[in-house]
């Protein structure tokens, strides 16, 4: 790939979902980057579609297809918006045909992840739970918060979603969580919602919250509760576009990066903010 090169081509993974209408729809919106593949699930009524139709941007060119390694092969890059099952066979796949992918799929298992870092030996990848400059910003924060407040302070976290969300806690509930031990230096104890009688609350719990109903695009709040002080951090997405195009430049990054897995603060430039540095 030459350095002067200023446009990126994208196949997107799951284009007709929520999420793949905004990447796809997004794109239009940046020079970098152009759609040259869409990729659905078999049986899937947007087959033999026009992308942009589908996505409702006008007519792009790009038919879905249900061929992976077809719909992916003119694309520097891919950016796969598809569900959990099956993610460990896709991001194998992209990694024997040599593409750099931009992974949101959330809820993924242990096969899922062991594909990811298998991948990294071979491509850029990237795979977060959410790609919200400001979600990753909420990040960066709450491991602060978290050094500094430390255990006297507990630890909830509340999130809400739309009624069609699939998995619980939500993938950026879990990355916030990560964010809370790393920087309180401990390893807590998951509490996935109370009921009953349940005690008092322990020192080493992580209380964590899942919301559904509507179409709430994503909020999510971390409560640092202490005697006689609370502080509490929140963000809330009102469109997935904030995602999408967090996505695309993530994957205008990836596409010029040497393998192996990135995050969002490198994209972003926030790896010394998360570190306590910034
Ligand atoms: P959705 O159900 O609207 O869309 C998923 C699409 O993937 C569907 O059209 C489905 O047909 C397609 N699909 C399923 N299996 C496929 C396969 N093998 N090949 C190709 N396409 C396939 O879901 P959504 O709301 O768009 O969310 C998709 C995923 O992205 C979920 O895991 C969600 O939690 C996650 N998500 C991540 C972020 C982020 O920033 N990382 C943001 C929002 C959603």
């Amino acid at each position: 790939m030459s350095a002067e090169r200023r446009e990126w081509r994208v196949a997107v993974v799951g284009a007709a979902g929520r999420m793949g209408q905004r990447v796809i729809a997004c794109a239009q919106e940046m020079r970098e980057v152009r759609v040259v593949g869409a990729v659905e699930a078999t049986g899937s009524k947007a087959i033999g579609e026009d992308a942009g139709v589908w996505a409702g941007c006008g007519v792009l060119g790009v038919t879905i297809t249900n061929d992976l390694a077809g719909g992916c092969a003119g694309a520097d890059v891919v950016i796969d918006f598809a569900l959990a099952e099956g993610f460990a066979e896709r991001v194998t796949r992209y990694a024997e045909l040599k593409k750099a992918c931009v992974l949101g799929t959330t809820g993924v298992d242990a096969a899922g992840r062991e594909a990811v870092t298998r991948a990294a030996e071979k491509v850029a990848v990237i795979h977060a739970p959410n790609f919200s400059v400001g979600v990753n910003l909420l990040c960066a924060l709450t491991r602060q918060a978290a050094a500094v407040l430390g255990g006297g302070f507990d630890v909830e976290i509340v999130e809400m979603h739309h009624r069609h969300k699939k998995d619980a806690p939500s993938g950026t509930a879990e990355r916030l969580a990560e964010m809370v031990e790393a920087g309180r230096g401990q390893v807590l104890r998951r509490v996935h919602g109370r009921g009953g009688v349940v005690g008092a609350r322990s020192g080493d719990e992580l209380g964590m919250h899942a919301v559904r109903g509507g179409d709430v695009v994503g909020d999510h709040t971390v409560i640092f509760a202490g005697d006689g002080e609370r502080v509490e951090l929140t963000h809330k997405a009102s469109t997935r576009d904030t995602f999408a195009r967090g996505a695309l430049r993530a994957a205008v990054f990836i596409a010029q990066a040497a393998p192996g897995w990135y995050t969002m603060a490198d994209v972003l430039g926030l790896k010394m903010l998360e570190r306590g540095e910034g």
